[in-house]
């Protein structure tokens, strides 16, 4: 029979680790601090980040603080996180740097308020590991260049995203991104995310609206 114990079911998410990329040093430094504190549960999240759990409520902050976390103020609702796979830089099959663009989607994108929670997800290569048609923002690359979706989502109700561009330079991309980004914002209700927008927005009205503008 299991044995009980008194470990608390709660677990933070530790938003510092970006797009799932560990060093060797940060390693280190986990296993001493779980080991200080005792962590029993850690945990790679779907969204490529780090879950920390079952440790005492009251040493959440000095785990953050210990390994380099800022535990500030809660940044306003906007892009969530951004998820890339290896892509060209690591992948025999990547055509595009998708760790690369994610560093400069973090850079331009993540400060951006928006109506709620927006996830992003780029691909190296149209086999789609990120799975980009099922995020708000779906980006993979081709040969020619990157592929941008937008409107998907993974969750209850589903919604493969709808392709807005292709053969997109970096700068392209991201700037059409925050295009799609912005007519969102002006037109969603509160909470409402990418998928419910544009289920009940005109697709050749969203992309006039966003392309070569
Ligand atoms: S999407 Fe393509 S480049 Fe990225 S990990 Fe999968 S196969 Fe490799």
């Amino acid at each position: 029979m299991a044995e009980k114990t008194n470990l608390t079911k709660n677990y933070n998410i530790l938003p510092g680790i970006k797009m799932g990329v560990l060093s060797i040093e940060y390693l280190k430094k986990l296993v001493e601090v779980a080991g200080k504190y005792k962590v029993p549960f850690l945990k790679i999240t779907s969204a490529q980040r780090l879950a920390i759990g079952g440790h005492a409520a009251e040493d959440a902050e000095q785990i953050w603080r210990e390994l380099g976390q800022q535990s500030g103020p809660k940044k306003p609702v906007g892009i969530h996180y951004i998820q890339a796979c290896p892509g060209s830089r690591w992948c025999k099959y990547g055509r595009q740097d998708s760790l690369g663009l994610g560093e400069k989607i973090e850079e331009a994108l993540m400060s951006l308020e928006l109506p709620a929670k927006t996830k992003v997800g780029i691909s190296g290569c149209p086999m789609n590991c990120c799975e980009s048609f099922i995020r708000d923002v779906g980006i993979f690359g081709k040969k020619n260049g990157w592929t941008l979706i937008f409107g998907g989502n993974g969750g209850g109700l589903p919604r493969i995203g709808n392709i807005i561009a292709e053969d997109l330079s970096d700068e392209e991309v991201i700037s059409l991104a925050e295009r799609c980004l912005r007519f969102y914002r002006e037109g969603a209700r509160k909470k409402e995310r990418t998928a419910r927008f544009m289920e009940r927005t005109q697709l050749e009205q969203f992309k006039s609206a966003v392309v070569d503008r």
